[in-house]
């Protein structure tokens, strides 16, 4: 894949498949999550949906995979065993899997599945211009960032970006933006990525590096 294939690409599988080694799992199975939130209101099993909130924690180092593996047992013993409501494969996935070999064939499986939720091919657009917030542009040297900016002003830069993290609050991104720049920021990547409309999702790799997540 080059670098325009990547920029323009609408196929998430295939930017996948571009990725192992270059990315970690924690943003791939974020990758994962975020499909699952953009058809929230079509992923109608109760535990689907606690599965999602699992994987993210567990993406986040709150929970561990034993605990991930545990909602899925506690699901299997009150559920008929039947896979055909929406969301129980994505739940499956997601909490360790059932068909699932890497963190990457999960995170494809849960793209496809959810895909089908949307209107197919439109889901499939979204879910890769997802997969470009969270790993940014691979062809790119990673930006270096400068401690004076993240001090600037009793660490404004730090604390904003980590309420954006913790409050999903990627609306405020342009704001980030513009305290980046004040404290001497000048890379046109990172300030256009936090200024660009979105989608943007937990594991951005704007906000992502400003708190030092991998
Ligand atoms: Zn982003």
């Amino acid at each position: 894949m080059t670098e325009d294939e990547w920029l323009a690409c609408s196929d998430p599988t295939l930017m996948l498949g571009f990725l192992p080694g270059k990315v970690s799992d924690r943003k791939v199975r974020l990758f994962a999550c975020a499909c699952c939130r953009r058809v929230w209101d079509r992923i109608l099993t109760d535990w689907a949906r606690e599965a999602v909130h699992a994987s993210e924690r567990f993406a986040d180092g709150l929970i561990d995979r034993h605990e991930l593996r545990q909602i899925r047992s506690a699901a299997e013993q009150v559920r008929p065993r039947r896979q055909q409501e929406p969301g129980e494969k994505i739940g499956n996935e997601l909490t360790g899997g059932l068909w699932c070999r890497s963190t990457a064939e999960m995170a494809r499986e849960v793209a496809w599945e959810t895909s089908g939720l949307g209107p197919r091919r439109k889901e499939r657009q979204s879910q890769a211009a997802l997969l470009r917030c969270i790993v940014g542009n691979p062809f790119r040297p990673v930006p270096v960032i400068d401690p004076c900016w993240l001090s600037w002003n009793n660490g404004t830069v730090s604390r904003l970006a980590q309420v954006i993290y913790e409050e999903r609050a990627f609306d405020h991104l342009p704001i980030l933006a513009d305290a980046l720049e004040e404290a001497g920021c000048d890379h046109a990547d990172l300030l256009d990525h936090c200024r660009r409309a979105g989608p943007h999702c937990p594991g951005c790799w704007a906000v992502d590096l400003l708190v030092g997540k991998e």
